[in-house]
């Protein structure tokens, strides 16, 4: 479970994570399969994917072999099409995540560094902090 806060998003926001998912790293740094952004929030293609324009994105997938997640408009473009298609459009599935399997890597600059601005606490740092604090009004 973490905490983030971004201006675009309702500050102190709880998101749940996978425990064994890589720490967020810097704004620009290479993408290490975190997750957070995705889970905050979808991005226009995830608002398609999951129906919804906030909470976790649908088409995100844990990978607990590598230990990270992955975009399933990439990784596994036919599921992530049949979920968001109702029961009686799923013939388009087949057509559709070839389409997808084409653009989604483009639409989403998969393979670019970070491009997510959240700032994220753990529980740990979050009970850190709450330490240091009751600390400092101890000494006072
Ligand atoms: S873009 Fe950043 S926040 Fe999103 S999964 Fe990659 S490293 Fe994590
Ligand atoms: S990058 Fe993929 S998993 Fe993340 S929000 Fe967009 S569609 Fe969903």
């Amino acid at each position: 479970m973490f905490s983030s806060q971004d201006s675009a998003l309702r500050p102190d926001r709880v998101i749940h994570i996978h425990s064994a998912a890589p720490p967020k790293p810097a704004y620009g740094q290479a993408c290490n399969g975190c997750g957070v952004c995705c889970l905050a929030v979808p991005c226009p293609l995830g608002m398609l994917l999951s129906r919804r324009r906030q909470g976790a994105c649908a088409a995100l997938v844990w990978e607990g072999a590598a230990g990270l997640y992955r975009c399933g408009a990439i990784s596994q473009p036919r599921q992530a099409v049949q979920q968001a298609l109702p029961r009686r459009l799923q013939w388009l599935a087949r057509p559709l995540s070839c389409l997808l399997a084409r653009l989604a890597r483009r639409w989403i600059a998969a393979g670019q560094g970070c491009d997510s601005r959240l700032d994220v606490q753990r529980p740990a740092d979050i009970a850190d902090n709450a330490t240091t604090h009751s600390q400092d009004l101890h000494d006072r």
